[in-house]
């Protein structure tokens, strides 16, 4: 990918990226790492060319197969909100989707394993997240509800889609001290942070949410 496409013009250019991200802080994103890294990321990457002008409205937009790229907000919000405990070494993202979650948390953790159950979106992520050469990723074709095992504990766990009922091996992979923000629910879905102090689990609400469901299985 050449810096030209990278950098991005127009609709896609730093300006118009440092409007979203004047934006997010209008919506009470606070996290300074967090909105320089919004501000970095070029979402028009990880969109069909023809919506690359929209990259930089706060919206979802579709990725294919029923998907959708997540809103700037929520993306940022999760981000924020995973990072509060402190800096994190291993995070665990369930839903790859477009790459572009797993593209902000690259520069903000130590090391990020995403998994994805749908082939294709899981393939065109790998190859974008290559092109700009993020190199701490670790992606797999895989059903989140086996979390990764061989990979963890973790000390961060998000998920970009909605499960009524958060999968066990979630809870059991989550470290000692460590945070899962994951939206949960069917319709009505509630964005959840779940900490872990050692056998103890805390669930706290967060907001209202609108999700893809999780949905079990892989798609070849
Ligand atoms: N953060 C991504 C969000 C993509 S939408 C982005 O911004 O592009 C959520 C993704 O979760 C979809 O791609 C969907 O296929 C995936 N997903 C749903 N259930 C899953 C499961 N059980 N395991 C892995 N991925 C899952």
């Amino acid at each position: 990918m050449n810096e030209h496409l990278l950098s991005g013009i127009g609709m896609t250019s730093q300006r118009t990226r440092n409007r979203l991200v004047q934006r997010l802080r209008q919506s009470g994103i606070e996290d300074e790492q967090v909105l320089m890294v919004m501000a970095n990321t070029p979402r028009h990457v990880f969109v069909d060319e023809a919506l690359a002008h929209r990259a930089y409205e706060d919206t979802a937009l579709p990725i294919g197969h029923g998907q959708t790229i997540s809103q700037p907000y929520t993306v940022a919000r999760m981000t924020e909100v995973l990072m509060q405990g402190g800096p994190l070494r291993k995070v665990l993202e369930i839903g790859t989707g477009s790459g572009y979650q797993t593209a902000v948390l690259s520069p903000l953790v130590d090391k990020v394993y995403s998994v994805e159950r749908i082939a294709p979106l899981q393939k065109r992520a790998q190859q974008r997240l290559r092109q700009l050469q993020l190199r701490n990723i670790s992606l797999k074709l895989s059903d989140g509800s086996w979390g990764w095992p061989e990979a963890g504990p973790f000390d961060g766990i998000l998920a970009a889609a909605a499960p009524e009922v958060i999968p066990q091996a979630l809870l059991d992979q989550l470290a000692d001290g460590g945070r899962m923000v994951i939206p949960v629910g069917g319709e009505q879905q509630t964005l959840m942070l779940i900490t872990r102090d050692g056998d103890n689990i805390e669930r706290q609400a967060l907001e209202s949410v609108n999700f893809v469901p999780f949905l079990p299985g892989l798609l070849r």
